[in-house]
C-alpha cells in the first residue's frame, strides 16, 4: 500500500500516497479521491443505478462506508438540479453503540444540508434489537445469530422509511468486499441462487419494494476508508458489538489473504459472477412476492420473516 518517493502516476506532480496494487496505479491524495468520485459514477451509469431526477435516500449507518457515500453522492447530486437526496439511519435499539453513530450521522448531514431520517426497531416492530436478543435467549429460540435477525429487521425497516419519506431509490453503502463476501456466503450456505437476486441494482419485484442501488459495489472497503481520511469525515470506528457473524469473517479473512497475495482477487469474483448471473436468473424462479397476512409487506411466504421472528418473542 505504500508509494514511497513514487510520484501520482495520474497527474504526474504529487508525491503518491497510495498504491492501488490491482491497477499498477500510484496515487497523490487528489487523484485519489477524484479517482473514487469517478467510478462511483462510472457505476452508477454501467447498471443504470439513477436516473437525473430520482429522488434518492441514501442509507447511513454513521460507518465509513455509508457516511462516505453520502458526501460521493451529494458531490454528484449537484450536477442534477432535479434529483433529490435525503439520509435514512435505522436505530437497530444496540447500547452503547448505536447512538453515537447515529449522533454522526445526523452532523454529516447537517454539514450537507442534507435532510436526515430516522426509523427505530423499537418504534416499528415495539422492541430493540438488544431486547429481542434476550428474549430469544431467555427463551432459548435465539438459533441464529443477532445479525441475521438484524439484517431482516432492518432491510424491512429502510424498505418502510423509504416508502415513507417517498423517494424511489434507496441507495446502500454495499462494498466490493462486502458484495464478494455475500457471494461466497450464499455458496458456502448452500444458497446459490440468491446470488441471482443480490446485484447492483435490484429488480422491481413489488410495488412496495424500493429500488436499491449500490453504487460503491465496485469499490474495495479499504478505499472507502481512505477516502472519509482524505476527506476528514467525521465516522464510528467502533465496531458493533454483536459484530461476530463467523462464517463471514472466515471469508473476509480468507479474501484479503487472497488480494493481498494475488491482487485483483476480489474484482474477478465480482465480474465472475455479473458474467454468469442471466444464467443464475434463467434457473432460479422469479420471488413472486405476495404481501404478508400479518403487517402487509411484500414477503414470499404467507407470513414476512419479521413476523415470523416477532411472534417468537410472545
Ligand atoms: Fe446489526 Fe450485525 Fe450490523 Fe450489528 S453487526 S448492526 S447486529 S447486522
Ligand atoms: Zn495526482
Ligand atoms: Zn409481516
Amino acid at each position: 500500500m505504500s508509494a514511497e518517493n513514487a510520484i501520482c502516476t495520474v497527474c504526474g506532480r504529487k508525491p503518491a500516497f497510495f498504491f492501488r496494487l490491482y491497477s499498477g496505479e500510484k496515487l497523490c491524495k487528489k487523484c485519489f479521491s477524484k479517482s473514487i468520485e469517478e467510478k462511483v459514477r462510472a457505476t452508477i451509469a454501467k447498471y443504470q443505478m439513477l436516473k437525473y431526477d430520482d429522488k434518492i435516500a441514501v442509507a447511513v449507518s454513521g460507518g465509513k462506508d455509508s457516511i462516505s457515500l453520502l458526501h460521493v453522492l451529494a458531490k454528484l447530486e449537484r450536477n442534477h438540479p432535479k434529483a433529490s437526496l435525503v439520509a435514512v439511519t435505522v436505530d437497530e435499539g444496540i447500547k452503547g453503540y448505536r447512538d453515537e453513530a447515529l449522533k454522526i450521522a445526523v452532523e454529516n448531514c447537517k454539514k450537507l444540508g442534507i435532510t436526515h431520517h430516522m426509523v427505530s426497531f423499537r418504534k416499528l416492530y415495539g422492541f430493540t434489537l438488544d431486547e429481542i436478543v434476550n428474549r430469544l435467549k431467555k427463551k432459548g429460540k435465539g438459533e441464529l445469530t443477532p445479525c441475521a435477525y438484524c439484517g431482516v429487521l432492518r432491510r424491512k425497516a429502510l424498505n418502510i422509511a423509504a416508502r415513507k419519506v417517498k423517494v424511489n431509490k434507496l441507495a446502500t453503502a454495499h462494498t466490493l468486499d462486502d458484495e464478494t463476501q455475500t457471494i461466497l456466503l450464499n455458496i458456502f450456505h448452500g444458497d446459490v441462487l440468491r446470488i441471482a437476486r443480490e446485484k447492483p441494482v435490484t429488480d422491481e419485484a413489488h410495488p412496495k419494494l424500493v429500488k436499491k442501488v449500490k453504487p460503491f459495489c465496485e469499490i474495495p472497503e479499504k478505499e472507502t476508508a481512505l477516502y472519509a481520511y482524505i476527506k476528514e469525515i467525521e465516522f464510528q470506528s467502533a465496531p458493533c458489538p454483536y459484530a461476530s457473524e463467523a462464517l463471514r469473517n472466515d471469508i473476509r479473512v480468507m479474501l484479503n489473504r487472497m488480494e493481498e497475495k494475488h491482487a485483483g482477487t476480489k474484482f474477478t469474483i465480482f465480474k465472475s459472477i455479473e458474467r454468469i448471473r442471466p444464467a443464475f436468473e434463467e434457473t432460479a424462479k422469479k420471488e413472486g412476492l405476495r404481501e404478508c397476512i400479518e403487517c402487509g409487506e411484500p414477503s414470499a411466504e404467507e407470513t414476512c420473516k419479521t413476523c415470523q421472528i416477532l411472534k417468537q418473542l410472545s
